[in-house]
């Protein structure tokens, strides 16, 4: 499989079909309001070429855990509200998923006309795949589109089992992912650098085996470097240890070097003697963190290493934070990475999920190429897997 000659948005005809859209509408609400848009407004890109190509738009997602029943706290009707606003035209929002007002509504649709299904996991089958209720949804439609990246690694009715029954091609949220991630994984321009941070080795070690085959140089940062460090014989003090995967550590570090892999941690860190925002804090050297003190920052002879790696690279992936970032004491290490990327010059991927909450925060997110917007999705594809909602998806001829 190739992933990245799937087919878009823009490599079937959808005048006068109806086209079914997976799309990402898992909104923060907060008694009934939506508190955040930007889900649905990064939809709007694939829902207006279909507008404007004369599709019939059938729009389907998940919001929340109902669980399997129709639970009106979680019912999409903001959306279609909020949606109908974004677009300047009526979204006609339907009172089921796959009944009678569904099929209504689908029917009557005209050229350019918007419709948004309730939540698909108002039925328990959708996360069982259910081919019964895939084909349901699938017959509401002619073609499917699925611009859902954040579900993607979810094999689901609607990510991947609808893709039995009818046509599927991705929309161009999933287009860019696959550009961006699928091509640094594929094809990337060199030199590669992956950093990666965040708490666990355990949440990134399927990611760190995968890129040491792919990458030029890997950086470890945040607290899963001292997992690393303890692995080379340093007392770590207080600092966060997965005891169990040190020998893990030292493994990676090993094929690392056998593959003339750079693998980069921490030379010094910044430590504190509680974790807590204003804690005494001081900088030391990685073989000198003193008993009862914690890692939580890089220190600043490290943030000069990890950016002199980062400048003159071809493409950058950078996934997890390198010290406590919510903390203003701890952050200069995650804002000296966040530079360096920015301004590297290089194609630079940022992971979903913390990662791309801290690179908005600091008002880096235009000088990045790309930030995913799954987090799950994301660790999965730089793991190597591969993803059910594109798998599914037919390929270019
Ligand atoms: P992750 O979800 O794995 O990307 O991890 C993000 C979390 O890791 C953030 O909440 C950070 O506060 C935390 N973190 C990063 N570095 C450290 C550290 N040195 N000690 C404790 N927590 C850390």
């Amino acid at each position: 499989m190739n992933v990245l000659n799937k087919k878009t948005v823009e490599d079937i005809a959808v005048a006068g079909k109806k086209v079914l859209v997976r799309c990402d509408f898992n909104v923060p609400l907060d008694n009934g309001v939506i508190t955040s848009d930007k889900r649905i407004v990064a939809s709007l890109p694939t829902i207006e070429y279909l507008i404007k190509n004369d599709a019939k738009v059938i729009l389907c997602s998940h919001l929340g855990r109902p669980k399997g029943e129709f639970k009106p706290e979680f019912s999409l009707a903001p959306v279609a509200a909020r949606l109908s606003e974004l677009l300047g035209k009526e979204v006609k929002m339907a009172t089921d998923v796959v009944g009678e007002s569904a099929q209504s509504l689908a029917k009557e649709l005209q050229n350019g006309d918007v419709m948004l299904i309730e939540n698909v996991r108002y039925h328990a089958e959708e996360t069982k795949n259910d081919p019964e209720f895939s084909k349901k949804l699938a017959d509401l439609a002619e073609i499917f589109v699925n611009d859902a990246f954040g579900s993607a690694h979810r094999a689901h009715s609607s990510t991947t089992g609808v893709a039995d029954y009818i046509p599927a091609v991705c929309g161009y949220l999933i287009q860019k992912e696959i550009a961006f991630i699928g091509g640094a994984l594929e094809n990337p321009k060199r030199p590669l650098v992956a950093i990666l941070g965040g708490a666990k080795v355990s949440d990134k070690i399927g990611v760190i085996t995968n890129l040491i085959e792919k990458v030029d140089t890997l950086i470890i940062g945040g607290g899963m470097a001292y997992t690393f460090m303890k692995s080379l014989g340093h007392s770590i003090g207080t600092s966060l240890l997965e005891e169990d995967k040190v020998e893990l550590a030292k493994e990676m570090m090993e094929k690392a070097k056998e593959k003339g892999v750079k693998f980069l941690i921490p030379v010094d860190n910044v430590v504190g003697k509680e974790y807590a925002p204003d804690t005494e804090a001081m900088t030391v050297p990685s073989d000198e963190i003193p008993d009862g003190w914690m890692g939580l920052d890089i220190g600043p002879k490290t943030r000069e290493l990890f950016s002199e790696a980062i400048k003159g690279s071809g493409t950058v992936i950078w996934n997890g934070p390198m010290g406590v970032s919510e903390w203003e004491k701890f952050a200069p290490g995650t804002v000296a990475v966040a530079t360096a990327v920015a301004e590297s010059g290089a194609i630079s991927i940022i992971g979903g999920g913390d990662s791309a909450a801290a690179v908005k925060k600091l008002g880096f997110a235009d000088k990045m190429s790309h930030i995913s917007t799954g987090g799950g999705a994301s660790l999965e594809y730089l793991e190597g897997k591969e993803l059910p909602g594109i798998v599914a998806l037919s390929e270019k001829d």
